[in-house]
C-alpha cells in the first residue's frame, strides 16, 4: 500500500485513542510513520522527524537500540510466550531480582501486568484487599489528588481526578477522596477528617504529567509519607511516568528518598519496545497475602500476557544499557541544557506562559488564546511540518524526548518547538498550516 491508500484504510478501519475521529478523517491528512533509529521517526514518503515525545513518554534509549534490538531477537529464538500462572521464565525471574535491587527500600516483590493503568489497577487491588485480610477492613477508601493521572480502565480512572477525560464515566467509578495537588496541608485536612477510612493514597512523585506538568514543591512527598505513616495509610507511587531517568533519578521517589509501599512503572520500563509493566511491593504487603489455602488470602488477580518473556527480555536490555552508557548521568546534562535552551528561546515568546521542568519532562504553556484554537494542536502542526513530533496537553506542549537525544537533536528540538509557537502564534496560522500540510503530503 502507498502513503494514500493507507490513509484511506486508516480512515475507513481505525478508532484512534484520545481521538475526536470525526476530525482525524476531515482535517490534515495523518503522518504514517513506517520506520525509527535513534531519535527520529520516518514516515512512509521518508521524511524524518525528532520524537519530541518518545512515542508518548516512553522511549528511552533510542528506537531500534542494537542492544534491545538483539534482546528481543534472542528471546524469539527461545520462546515468545509462555504464561506465569503456575509457570516461570528466567527473563521475568532476573528481571524480577533487578527491579527489586534498584526500587527504593524493601520493594522486594514483582507483580508483572502490560499497561500503566493495570499496574494501578492491581495496586488499588493490593491495598485494599491486604487492609480487608489484615485486620482493618474498615480501611476501603482512596485518596487522590486533584488532576491526577492513573491510566484508563474504571479503578484508575476513579483513583484520576481529571474532570476532562473522567466526568462522563463518573456513574461507573468508585468514590474517592481528593487533595489538592502538590498541597501537604490539604493532604492532611484530608486525612484527618477520614485516615481511618483511608487504604491508600496515591500519587504520581514529584510532577502530575498528563495535568500538564505540574510540578509538587520540594518536601510534597517527605510529608505525603509522613501522613501516611502518621494514619496508618499505604502509599501507592505512580512512577510510570516519572520512572527510568526521565527525572534525572531512576525512579522519581529518590529525589526526597521516600519509600512508598506500593510503586507502580510501565512506560519506560522495556524502553518503549513492548508492553509491560510491574506493580512492587514492600514485604510487608507481601506477607499479608500469605496464608494456607482455604484461607482465601490469594491476590486473584493476573492477565495472559503477564510477564510477557520478549517484553521482559526487552526490560532487561534496557537496565542494561543504562548502565552501559551511563544513561543517568547523561541525562543530568541533557537536562541543564534543555534547562538553558528553553530560558533563551522558549521563555521570551510573548504566548509562552510558565515553563515547567523536572529532568528531561518538560511542559511549555501556552498563553493568551481561546480554547477553541486548539493552539497546543496548532504548535504540533507547525512542528510537523519542521521535523519535529510533539503532542500537546492541552494548551501545554509536552516536551519529552528520549533519554539518549543528543545535544545536536536537543538543539534541533528546542528551535524548532520555539519557532512553532511562534508560527501557531500568527493570526491565520490554522489556515496557512493547514494549507501547507495539504501541499507538503
Ligand atoms: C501513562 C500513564 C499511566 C497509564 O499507562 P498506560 O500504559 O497508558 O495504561 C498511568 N499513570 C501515569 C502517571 C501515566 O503517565
Amino acid at each position: 500500500m502507498n502513503t494514500d491508500e493507507l490513509i484511506a484504510a486508516d480512515r475507513l478501519h481505525l478508532w484512534h485513542p484520545f481521538t475526536q475521529q470525526q476530525g482525524w478523517v476531515d482535517d490534515e491528512p495523518p503522518l504514517i510513520i513506517e520506520s525509527a533509529s535513534g531519535c527520529r521517526l520516518t514516515d512512509t514518503d521518508g521524511n524524518s522527524y525528532i520524537d519530541g515525545v518518545s512515542s508518548l513518554w516512553c522511549n528511552v534509549h533510542g528506537h531500534r537500540h542494537p542492544a534491545i534490538d538483539q534482546a528481543v531477537r534472542d528471546q524469539l529464538d527461545r520462546v515468545a510466550h509462555t504464561t506465569m500462572l503456575g509457570l516461570s521464565h528466567p527473563s521475568a525471574i532476573r528481571l524480577a531480582e533487578r527491579l527489586a535491587a534498584l526500587a527504593p527500600g524493601d520493594l522486594n516483590r514483582v507483580f508483572y501486568s502490560d499497561s500503566g493503568s493495570t499496574a494501578v489497577e492491581i495496586a488499588i487491588k493490593m491495598a485494599f484487599q491486604y487492609h480487608a485480610q489484615n485486620g482493618e477492613p474498615q480501611r476501603k477508601r482512596f485518596v487522590r489528588l486533584r488532576e491526577a493521572y492513573h491510566g484508563d480502565t474504571l479503578g484508575s480512572v476513579s483513583v484520576g481526578g481529571m474532570e476532562l477525560f473522567h466526568s462522563i464515566y463518573r456513574p461507573l467509578l468508585f468514590e474517592t477522596l481528593e487533595a489538592e495537588p502538590g498541597d501537604a496541608n490539604d493532604l492532611a485536612r484530608v486525612l484527618d477528617e477520614h485516615g481511618g477510612e483511608v487504604a491508600a493514597v496515591i500519587v504520581e512523585p514529584l510532577v502530575q504529567g498528563a495535568a500538564g506538568m505540574l510540578l509538587q514543591p520540594a518536601g510534597y512527598l517527605t510529608e505525603v509519607r509522613r501522613l501516611c505513616d502518621e494514619h496508618g495509610i499505604l502509599m501507592i507511587a505512580d512512577e510510570v511516568a516519572t520512572g527510568f531517568g526521565r527525572t534525572g533519578m531512576m525512579f522519581a521517589c529518590e529525589h526526597e528518598a521516600v519509600e512508598p509501599d506500593l510503586m507502580c512503572v510501565a512506560k519506560g520500563l522495556t524502553g518503549g519496545y513492548l508492553p509491560l509493566a510491574a506493580t512492587l511491593s514492600s514485604e510487608r504487603i507481601y506477607q499479608g497475602f500469605l496464608g494456607a489455602h482455604p484461607e482465601y488470602r490469594t491476590f486473584f488477580h493476573g492477565h495472559t500476557y503477564t510477564g510477557n518473556p520478549l517484553a521482559c527480555a526487552a526490560a532487561l536490555a534496557t537496565l542494561d544499557v543504562f548502565e552501559n552508557e551511563q544513561t543517568l548521568d547523561r541525562v543530568k546534562a541533557s537536562a541543564a541544557l534543555l534547562g538553558e535552551l528553553l530560558a533563551a528561546e522558549v521563555e521570551p515568546i510573548a504566548s509562552v506562559g510558565e515553563i515547567r521542568r523536572v529532568g528531561l519532562m518538560c511542559g511549555i504553556e501556552l498563553q493568551g488564546f481561546e480554547p477553541e484554537r486548539r493552539s497546543g494542536h496548532l504548535v504540533t502542526l507547525a512542528a510537523r511540518l519542521r521535523g519535529v513530533i510533539v503532542r500537546p496537553l492541552g494548551d501545554v506542549v509536552v516536551l519529552m524526548p528520549p533519554l539518549s537525544i543528543s545535544e545536536t537533536e536537543l538543539r534541533e528540538l528546542v528551535s524548532t518547538v520555539a519557532a512553532s509557537i511562534e508560527a501557531a502564534a500568527e493570526p491565520d496560522a490554522e489556515q496557512t498550516l493547514v494549507k501547507a500540510l495539504a501541499a507538503a503530503s
